[in-house]
């Protein structure tokens, strides 16, 4: 019996005449009811702005948001809290690490350095920040089985190399990369590393400390919290020495017109009002799944995923993406002759749950030159039911379509 399904109140409906199979958490995650009821709860009651008021309910919100940062902070084994910045979620916090750090290091002819299998949030914010300062954006290859191509790192790690951006999952192959090697070799030649945590943190434990990672980032929404609200962990002598990503209240110190001094971490980096509720639902979810024993939980996860590779593996005519034999939470895959968003489509009128399409890493599917993939993914209230229900589901395809 999987009790942990009761707990998510969107596991009730019906797609299509059909229970639903949610196989999309790679995208977002569904919410248990504890989290729901969090937001409610502060919406209904406390709602008020932080940092700010001289009242009793403003305490209350800002006694909770500064709550929610120490359950990060614990949760990722940050050394202060002010490590942790609140932002809308991965992206957000990419773009103010490009922006922040960009304004302060990078000159012409330096060189950051991403790999070929980068979601688009941690590309594309490298990419545009190179072309304003003559920089050179260097690209760690993929290989065939979808690993990073190691060989080819000390090469591209030079004198000129300001930062490493790297995945730690990929949300298209599942591909756990060897996050530390990477760091450690980064470090050895002095370059900080920003590790992209929106896929690595749903599916393994983080200690920022233990890995000794400059930047980390992650997106509630994917760590069954709500949405806009994430994460930029930075190490606090870098984020000290950078400027602001954005001005407004909360961030500032002393303002006149002639000058303003701006406020210390982690409030420098985080203008205007933030997303309380948002945080709120953040510690809810982190309390929610450390309560249900988390690593057990990925436990049985990681066995539905290993099964789900299995079954899906017996299809006939499968391209089942990343074979490197490293997985955490997707499986990408196609049908011969079958078109992606086809099996997509009907996958959807059986009430089941997939993404199809380049899944924001269009360099990726350049490289296996592919126009997409369907892209299961799993969360932690998906059982073996579910996978028998994908595969079931995938054969009445072929029988469809080829
Ligand atoms: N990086 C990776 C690896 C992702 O999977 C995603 C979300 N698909 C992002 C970045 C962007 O996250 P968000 O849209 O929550 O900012």
């Amino acid at each position: 019996m999987n009790t942990i399904k009761n707990d998510f109140p969107a596991l009730r409906q019906r797609i299509h005449g059909k229970a639903l199979t949610y196989l999309d958490s790679g995208a977002t995650t569904l919410k248990p009811q504890a989290v729901i009821d969090a937001l409610t709860a502060y919406y209904t009651t406390i709602n008020s702005n932080v940092h700010r008021g001289a009242h009793h309910l403003s305490n209350l919100a800002t006694e909770a948001y500064e709550q929610a940062r120490l359950r990060v902070q614990n949760f990722i084994n940050a050394r202060t809290s002010e490590e942790i910045i609140f932002t809308k979620g991965t992206t957000e916090a990419i773009n103010l690490v490009a922006r922040s750090f960009g304004e302060a290091y990078i000159r012409e002819g330096d060189e950051i350095l991403v790999s070929a299998m980068e979601h688009h949030a941690n590309m594309v914010p490298w990419q545009q920040l190179c072309k304003q300062k003559n920089a050179r954006l260097n690209v760690l290859p993929v290989l065939e089985n979808g690993s990073l191509d190691m060989e080819a790192l000390p090469g591209l790690l030079t004198p000129r190399t300001k930062l490493v951006a790297i995945t730690h999952i990929s949300n298209v192959l599942g591909t756990v990369n060897p996050i530390e090697e990477i760091i450690a070799r980064a470090h050895a030649k002095d370059i900080p590393v920003l590790v992209d945590g929106a896929q690595g943190i749903v599916h393994s434990r983080i200690d920022v400390q233990r890995w000794d990672v400059d930047f980390y980032v992650f997106s509630g929404h994917k760590l069954y919290a709500p949405m806009g609200i994430g994460v930029l962990y930075g190490k606090a002598q870098l984020l000290n020495d950078l400027p602001p990503y954005q001005y407004g209240g909360e961030m500032i110190d002393k303002v006149r017109f002639e000058e303003t001094t701006f406020n210390v971490l982690p409030y420098k980096f985080e203008a205007g009002t933030p997303n309380v509720g948002g945080a709120i639902g953040l510690h809810k979810a982190i309390d929610y799944l450390c309560e249900r024993n988390l690593d057990e939980l990925w436990k049985k996860e990681d066995e539905v995923l290993k099964y789900a590779v299995n079954q899906l593996q017996k299809i006939e005519g499968i391209r089942i993406f990343g074979t490197d034999g490293t997985r955490g939470g997707v499986i990408s895959f196609l049908l011969e002759g079958i078109h992606p968003y086809d099996t997509g489509t009907l996958l959807d009128q059986m009430g089941i749950a997939v993404r199809t399409g380049h899944h924001c890493a269009q360099p990726l599917m350049d490289f296996y030159q592919i126009p997409g993939t369907v892209r299961a993914s799993f969360g932690i209230y998906n059982d073996m039911q579910d996978v028998d229900i994908l595969y079931e589901a995938l054969l009445r395809v072929k029988r469809m379509l080829s």
